[in-house]
């Protein structure tokens, strides 16, 4: 079959890899000028900056993709396990320096509080289990009733209801310990107090497969991706914007109208970008009785990130390659962002500096960086033309005053983005980060299906897709697919 993936995220290019390993001709569309999608790369004053995803769990998943085509993941790109994974700073000056070494991290614990280790041992063992159902349901399409219905009995005796923070709490005492294990949701869009107690698997994942990064960047991963689907035959367009999948009197897709004014003919159509995009922008409302407008809009959706990419002429030894940096509230800030919609004078931060590994992310003796606060989407009243500034100003000055003596000194290279950019940009509703919010009445069956269930030969892949967002989830939506068109063959 001749297919068309639009969008060259992380989804996309899983999707597009498998497909055209599968013998089909696969096309990817892509609106901007690099591959990667959220994973675009900033290149300025000599210094690399990976846009987005950093962290690299489950790297199993991405060396499925090479062995499906027949090569291996080191031919194309190095994948480093690194360590500490992260530190979790607070303002008190106390650091948990999280791998996955179990001594170290029963030590940090007992450094914060010496009566928890017990707790977090019963912690870890509740886990498994989670993450033995949880894990499982990651690479199954969820389009069925019956799908949902036979994991359910599991969910309830797994209390999927709790939220992550909640199922932490439940094991510990110290609201540190609460926090450095309950706020992974965050890194795939969840709010800890609302997203589903599943999610708390991140840990376990973590624990089990560690934490990696590519040498040369998330970028160089990319790359590398994209030079594997060319391999084995795929096409990219580049600057190639798609603005309506067209649908025929059969209701069936039978390809891709360009911004343009071109046509691309096609026998399937995956769609990579933000799907609640697509659903009101790329398909028109006519052949959707399912997803209206309405329920589009109905649902949650994630929140957004501001992010400032910039570079030192020092380096800032201190630093480990991933720092989450608490702010003065945890249950507040989220609720700030996720419920009242405000921007808060305070925030919580996570900093990349990915120099820590690989130098030749930036001039000698120098330092990339990049920091992230999650704020509140676009369904908010915040004017970011004016905001953007003084809030990118009260970050830094936050930084140098706790973290990083004299940074505004040393930073010589800069570039930031808000939610316009998330939106504008890369087409997302309301700016969302990482698209439907991960809450258990959006997860799995209830979360848009891999396969349009208005057109039989339209796909989704990426982040508001099941299973969700995060490297890990937009794989292996990629794999889902494949194996749902695999199958329609
Ligand atoms: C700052 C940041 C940090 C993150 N950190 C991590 C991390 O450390 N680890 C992790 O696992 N995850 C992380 N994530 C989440 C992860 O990056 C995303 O969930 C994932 O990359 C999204 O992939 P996707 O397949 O949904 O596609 P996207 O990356 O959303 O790409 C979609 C693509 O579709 C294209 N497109 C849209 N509309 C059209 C159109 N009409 N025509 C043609 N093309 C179109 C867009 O240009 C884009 O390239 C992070 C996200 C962000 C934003």
């Amino acid at each position: 079959m001749k297919i068309i993936v639009i969008g060259s995220g992380f989804g996309g290019l899983a999707a597009a890899i498998r497909l055209q390993a599968q013998g089909h001709q696969v096309t990817i569309l892509e609106k901007r000028d690099k591959t990667g999608g959220r994973a675009y790369v900033y290149e300025q004053d000599g210094f690399v900056f990976d846009g987005g995803p950093t962290i690299i769990t489950a790297p199993w998943l991405i060396d499925e993709l090479f062995e499906i085509a027949g090569k291996k993941t080191s031919d194309y790109v190095e994948l480093v396990k690194i360590d500490p994974f992260y530190n979790i700073r607070w303002e008190d000056g106390s650091i948990f320096n999280y791998n996955d070494d179990k001594e170290n991290l029963l030590e940090q614990i007992r450094k914060i509080a010496p009566d928890e280790i017990e707790n977090y041992k019963r912690f870890a063992k509740d886990l498994g289990e989670i993450y033995r159902v949880g894990f499982d349901l990651i690479d199954k399409p969820f389009h069925t009733v019956g799908s949902m219905l036979k994991v359910v009995p599991q969910m309830v005796k797994l209390r999927s209801d709790k939220s992550v923070y909640k199922f932490a709490s439940k094991y510990f005492k110290n609201e540190k310990l609460r926090e450095a294990f309950s706020f992974h949701p965050l890194l795939i869009g969840g709010n800890p107090f609302t997203s589903t107690s599943i999610y708390a698997m991140i840990h376990e994942l973590e624990q089990k497969f560690g934490v990696w990064f590519a040498m040369g960047g998330t970028g160089a991963l990319v790359r590398a991706l994209s030079d594997l689907f060319q391999d084995i035959g795929g096409e990219i367009c580049l600057e190639t914007e798609v603005s309506e999948i067209s649908i025929d009197e059969k209701r069936k897709a039978n390809g891709a109208k360009l911004k343009s004014g071109e046509f691309i003919e096609a026998d399937a159509v995956v769609s990579n970008a933000d799907v609640a995009f697509t659903y009101l922008n790329l398909i028109p409302e006519k052949f959707r009785r399912k997803y209206t407008d309405k329920k589009v809009k109905r649902m949650t959706y994630s929140m957004s990130l501001f992010v400032i990419y910039f570079g030192t002429n020092r380096k800032y030894e201190n630093m480990a390659h991933h720092e989450i940096i608490m702010g003065k509230r945890y249950r507040g800030l989220l609720n700030d962002i996720f419920v009242n919609k405000t921007l808060s004078e305070d925030f919580s931060l996570y900093l990349h500096r990915p120099t820590a590994t690989d130098e030749s992310l930036a001039p000698d003796g120098c330092d990339s960086w990049y920091v992230l606060s999650p704020v509140p989407h676009l369904g908010a009243t915040i004017d970011w033309k004016t905001q953007a500034k003084p809030y990118r100003n009260s970050i830094i000055n936050y930084l140098e005053k706790n973290y990083m003596p004299e940074l505004s000194k040393h930073i010589v290279s800069e570039h930031y983005i808000d939610p316009l950019h998330f939106e504008g940009t890369l087409n997302s509703y309301l700016g969302s980060a990482f698209s439907v919010e991960p809450t258990l009445f959006q997860s799995a069956y209830l979360r848009p299906h891999n396969r349009s269930e208005d057109i039989p030969n339209l796909y989704f892949v990426g982040a508001g897709t099941h299973p969700g967002a995060g490297m890990p989830g937009v794989i292996s939506s990629g794999k889902i697919v494949g194996n749902l068109i695999g199958r329609n063959v």
